[in-house]
Formats: C-alpha cells, structure tokens, sequence
C-alpha cells in the first residue's frame, strides 16, 4: 500500500468542490489529521476544504447555532456563543496541536467510537448539513453516524445545534488527557424531554435510554463488561448534573 498526493487543490466553493470530487482517487479533507494516517492503492486527489467559506459559527435565532464543517476544534472551544459542554467536550478530544487543524466536519465523518465531542453533540439535537450535486439534505446526527460511509460526493456544510436547556458530560479515561473509554452526555431540553448519548459502546457515539442493553465492543482499553459498568455509572452522573 502506499499513500501517494498526485495532486492537491483548494476549491473556493462547494461548486468547485464537487466538480473536483470527480477525478479518479479524489479524497476530500477538512484538517487532514485523519487522512494522513490513511493508506490508499490509487494516488491521492487531495480537495481541501479550508476555503470552501464552511468556518462560520452563526445563531440563527436565540435557539439554534449554525457552525461549519471547516470549524476546527480550537475554534470551538474559544467561541463564547457554543454551549460550555460542547467546548469542553471539544477540548478534550484531542491535544492543542492537532485541535488546532482538526475540523468538525472530519469529526463527524471519521465516527470515532470515542468521541466524546459527538456525544456533546447528539444531546444537543445536532443536525446535519450534507450538499450533494442534487442539494443540500438535513440530517440527524445519530442518523447520519448510522448510515456513513457518506455518498462519494457528499460534504458535510454544518451542524445546527440547539443551545438552551441544560447539560451535563462525565467519562473515564486511562489518564485525564487520554481519550475516553466511555463518555456520557446528557442534556434536558426547554421541552423538558432528556436526551442521553454515549462513546465508547458502540461502532459510533449513540444516543440512548437509560434502559437501554448495551452490548459494547472490548478491546485493549476495556472489556464490553467494564464498559457496561462503567456506561452505568456515567449515565447516573450525567443524570445527576441535570437534574
Ligand atoms: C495522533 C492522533 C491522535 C488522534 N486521536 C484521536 C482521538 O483521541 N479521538 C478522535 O476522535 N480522533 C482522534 N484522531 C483522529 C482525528 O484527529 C479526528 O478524527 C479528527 O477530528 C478528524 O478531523 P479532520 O478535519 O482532521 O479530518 P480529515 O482527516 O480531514 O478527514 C477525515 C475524514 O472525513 C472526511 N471529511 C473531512 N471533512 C469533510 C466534510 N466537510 N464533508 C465530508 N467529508 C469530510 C475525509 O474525506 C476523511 O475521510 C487522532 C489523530 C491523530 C493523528
């Protein structure tokens, strides 16, 4: 295998990005943090999203905050009109040199299972804004975590969340700066309704019940059992920092 960059572009729009997706080998990246561990047996296309204008952060009305794919996780965690359990969940995900380049939209397509910056988002109702060639199509996040990979010509544009209600996060890490085993959110809306999301149980961050059956995968971090447990005792803490 080999990973070889026959060629590299910067389109300024999501128009010159789609035309530039149909070369053979095309790869799309927001901040490349992922793809560079990545193998491929074609040369790579490289189409870089940085200034395809996807890096705003917007409230739309008093409820609802618009942040673009190419929003890096250092942009997040500084911008006061994000929800405190977001940037906090932003700042953990990963260390200052690689949050500095790491863009939400990467996030959101690379669904590592961990991720305790998805599991901040599901809470919050994030929606997500995926443009095709045919348009632009509005998705839940659980949804779209369920059904990636993406189609070929697909971008992630934003992810609309809801800010009010309260929140809550709580994990468990070999180390405080170590990635999560599992992560907990939980997020009462002015619905009233609780929302409940966990990394570290699943294939992806996922949104729960309390009642849930888990079944999470074991690896060298952690047993499915300990992380059972373990997603026991953080759904009641989050539980508690809601109530
Ligand atoms: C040393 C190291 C440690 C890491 N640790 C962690 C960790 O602890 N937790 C964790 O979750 N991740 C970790 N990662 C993985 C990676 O940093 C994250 O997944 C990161 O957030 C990806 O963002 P990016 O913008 O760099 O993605 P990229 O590498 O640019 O892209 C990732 C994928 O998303 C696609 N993509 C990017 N933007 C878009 C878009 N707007 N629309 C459609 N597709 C898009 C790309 O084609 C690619 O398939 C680590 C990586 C490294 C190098």
């Amino acid at each position: 295998m080999m990973k070889r960059i026959s060629a590299y572009f910067r389109p300024e729009s999501i128009g010159e990005a789609f035309a530039l997706l149909d070369q053979p080998g095309a790869v799309l990246i927001g901040g490349g943090t992922k793809l560079n561990l990545r193998t491929m047996s074609v040369p790579m296309s490289v189409v870089d999203l940085q200034l395809a204008r996807l890096d705003g952060i917007d409230r739309l009305d008093d409820d609802t905050l618009s942040i673009g794919a190419t929003t890096t996780l250092q942009q997040l965690v500084d911008s006061e009109e994000v929800p405190a359990v977001v940037r906090g969940a932003a700042r953990r995900e990963l260390p200052s040199t690689l949050r500095a380049q790491s863009t939400l939209g990467g996030t959101i397509v690379s669904a590592d299972a961990e991720s305790e910056l998805l599991t901040a988002l599901l809470v919050h109702d994030a929606v997500v804004s995926v443009a095709s060639p045919e348009g632009t199509e509005k998705m839940e996040l659980g949804a779209l975590l369920a059904h990636l990979p993406l189609a070929p010509h697909a971008i992630v544009t934003a992810v609309a969340i809801d800010t009010r209600g309260a929140a809550s996060v709580a994990r468990t890490a070999r180390t405080p700066a170590d990635k999560a085993i599992v992560a907990a959110a939980a997020r009462v809306g002015v619905d009233g309704r609780r929302r409940l999301a966990l990394a570290g149980v699943a294939s992806t961050p996922v949104l729960v019940e309390e009642t849930s059956k888990l079944d999470p995968p074991g690896d060298f971090r952690g047993s499915g059992e300990y992380r059972r447990a373990l997603a026991g005792v953080l759904i009641s803490r989050v539980i508690e920092g809601v109530s």
